[in-house]
């Protein structure tokens, strides 16, 4: 696979005129090496690649030299004494860089400086999204993974959804759903997770307090687990202590983003772009008079992050690809009451959307 990966990545520096690519960024680094330390607080690298036409490197220091060596077999490992600036420019004449491709969104300003001053007649050319696109397209490794992933998260959740709500507050929800992905042998949560419930919902991306849940009120779960390296996502909009309690308001709002998300899901095509993607589930809400509140975009990528290429939203000109791996979740939020999320998996075929998903979990209206 990473040898695929590298011969992928190659074609595209010869396409831009690149004689080598720093890769900084911690997912791209993992998935270009199989490297897989993450790095600490802002500021810190535990290492980066060095791709040329010829030549895989992977510099790095003392502290990861053994488990470079052992999980970068493609790679030739360089331990950095002064730093990775001083490193590249003894590296830089020998290996014939002329022109460095870095990763614009991965390289601090001060990062950056340091380089310029030790690559003295290197051109340092940024790059944006160079391997992000390249992530995209996931391999079948990666779909096992990110369906595995996925497929622990449902457990979890089914089990939280079979117990009683009614009574608990969002936080200790939060926490079991935590613990229960680590007991379940994954590494973790990807994200913290979202259970908003009643009024709190009306905000996407609540954080889950002390409040107590009352019966009849909708609650949001948007959970992901980390299973090797590979994050899922998924939410499901549940009334506490049973449908039977809830008002007309959440059986009128459910029944369109859950209609919004059937369309998107069955009329998704290869070759739509992401803004189109996004109108087929934003039309059927702005038609049932909620367009203003649903102020997200319908999905993103899902892969060795959360969020990745491609974006599912009004603005995306990211073309879907077989192979794309992506969420579709419209939502309906409304200040004071609530709100309404549901969200699905799915990889792209060269049909449609094939989803991931095997829990159903929704209220049937
Ligand atoms: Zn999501």
């Amino acid at each position: 696979m990473i040898k695929m990966r590298l011969a992928r990545l190659r074609r595209l520096l010869a396409k831009q005129k690149l004689d080598g690519l720093l890769v900084s960024q911690p997912a791209n680094r993992r998935y270009l090496s199989g490297f897989t330390p993450a790095d600490g607080q802002l500021g810190e690298s535990c290492g980066s690649l060095l791709v040329t036409q010829r030549d895989a490197l992977l510099l790095t220091d003392f502290r990861y030299m053994l488990t470079a060596q052992a999980q970068a077999a493609y790679y030739d490992v360089r331990i950095y004494r002064q730093g990775l600036a001083q490193e590249l420019a003894g590296l830089a004449g020998r290996l014939g860089i002329k022109r460095l491709g870095i990763e614009a969104e991965a390289l601090l300003l001060d990062q950056h400086q340091r380089l310029a001053q030790a690559l003295e007649g290197v051109d340092l050319v940024p790059t944006r999204g160079l391997v992000a696109g390249l992530r995209a397209r996931k391999d079948p490794e990666e779909l096992r993974q990110i369906t595995a992933s996925l497929a622990l998260m449902e457990r979890v959740l089914d089990q939280v959804l079979s117990g009683d709500l009614v009574g608990t507050s969002e936080r200790q929800l939060a926490l079991k759903l935590m613990r229960a992905v680590e007991d379940q042998g994954g590494e973790g949560p990807a994200f913290p997770p979202i259970v908003a419930s009643g009024p709190n919902g009306a905000e996407p991306h609540a954080e889950p307090g002390e409040r107590v849940i009352q019966a009849g009120e909708p609650v949001i779960f948007d959970v992901g687990a980390l299973v090797m390296g590979y994050m899922s996502d998924i939410s499901r909009t549940v009334v506490a202590g049973g449908l039977e309690r809830a008002d007309e308001q959440f059986r009128q709002v459910y029944a369109v983003v859950r209609q919004a998300q059937l369309k998107a899901i069955a009329e998704i095509r290869p070759g739509m772009t992401g803004s189109e993607a996004d109108a087929l589930a934003r039309e059927v809400i702005a038609q049932a008079g909620f367009g203003e509140r649903f102020g997200h975009s319908l999905g993103h990528g899902v892969g060795l992050y959360t969020h990745e290429a491609p974006s599912l939203g009004p603005n995306s000109r990211d073309v879907l690809e077989p192979g794309m791996v992506f969420t579709i979740e419209p939502g309906i939020y409304l200040p004071g009451w609530g709100g309404v999320r549901l969200e699905q998996m799915a990889v792209l075929t060269a049909t449609g959307c094939r989803l991931l998903n095997g829990l159903d979990r929704f209220h049937d209206l």
